[in-house]
C-alpha cells in the first residue's frame, strides 16, 4: 500500500522492485554458471515446454543416438518426484534431479548446485530439463548456451502466438510428436510462421522421438555445437 495516500499503487511498485531484484540476481548467477560451463568445455542446453510435450522422451531418444559420440549429463527439474531422473538413470547417464517444491521454473542457483553434484563426472553436453511450464522458465536465464522451446502436436499450432515470451528468447523451436500429425489438426506451417514472426532467428525442427523422424537433424545440431 502507498505510504502517502494508502492506494494499491505503492504495493505494486514494491512488487515490481522485488521481481527486478530477483531477476537481476539470477542474471548475475547465470553468468557465473556460463563461466563454469565454458571453463570445463561443456555446452549447456535449456529445454523449455509445457508439461507433457515430450522433453524427457526427447532426451531418452537423444541419449540413445549420441551417447557413444558425446559424454552427456542431465539436470532434471520437476515440482516433485525423481521419476524423470530415474528414466535418464536407466540410460546410464549421470543425472541430478532438482525438485522445486511446487515452483514453476528452475533458477540459476538450483542449476549451480546441481552442476556441483556432477563435478566428478566427465561430460561435454549438459541437458537441463526445465520444469514443465511455458511461462515462468522463460524469464530465468540459467547460463545455457542454447535455449530450446518445445511444442507437441496435441498442444496445437497456435501456442507460439499464446506464449510469445518462450519463443522470443529461444534459439531452437522443436515441434515434437510429429508421429501424431495424422490424428490432430496441427498446422506445421502455421506453428513455424507464428514462431518466426516472434523470433526470426529461431531454428525450427519438427521431430518424433518415437518414430525417429527429424531426430538426426536435432542430433547434428548438437554435434555441431559440441565439436563445431
Ligand atoms: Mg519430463
Amino acid at each position: 500500500m502507498c505510504e502517502h495516500c494508502g492506494c494499491e499503487a505503492g504495493l505494486k511498485r514494491k512488487e515490481i522492485t522485488l521481481e527486478k531484484n530477483i531477476l537481476e540476481q539470477n542474471e548475475h548467477l547465470a553468468s557465473k554458471n556460463r563461466k563454469h560451463f565454458d571453463e570445463k568445455g561443456i555446452v549447456a542446453i535449456n529445454l523449455i515446454s509445457a508439461p507433457g510435450s515430450g522433453k524427457t522422451s526427447l532426451l531418452e531418444a537423444t541419449i540413445a543416438q549420441l551417447r557413444d559420440e558425446i559424454p552427456l549429463a542431465v539436470i532434471e527439474g520437476d515440482p516433485e518426484t525423481e521419476r524423470d531422473a530415474e528414466r535418464i538413470r536407466r540410460q546410464g547417464v549421470p543425472v541430478v534431479q532438482v525438485t522445486t517444491g511446487g515452483a514453476c521454473h528452475l533458477d540459476a542457483v538450483q542449476v549451480h548446485r546441481a552442476f556441483h553434484q556432477l563435478e566428478k563426472e566427465k561430460f561435454r553436453l549438459l541437458f537441463i530439463e526445465n520444469v514443465g511450464n511455458l511461462l515462468c522458465p522463460s524469464a530465468f536465464n540459467l547460463g545455457e548456451h542454447l535455449r530450446v522451446v518445445l511444442v507437441s502436436v496435441p498442444e496445437g499450432s497456435d501456442k507460439p502466438a499464446k506464449y510469445p515470451a518462450a519463443f522470443y528468447k529461444a534459439d531452437v523451436f522443436l515441434i515434437t510428436k510429429t508421429d501424431l500429425l495424422p490424428y490432430f489438426d496441427f498446422d506445421l506451417e502455421e506453428a513455424k510462421s507464428l514462431a518466426l514472426k516472434i523470433n526470426p532467428r529461431l531454428r525450427v525442427i519438427a521431430l518424433s522421438a518415437k518414430s525417429g523422424q527429424g531426430l538426426e537433424e536435432w542430433c547434428q545440431l548438437l554435434r555441431d555445437l559440441v565439436f563445431g
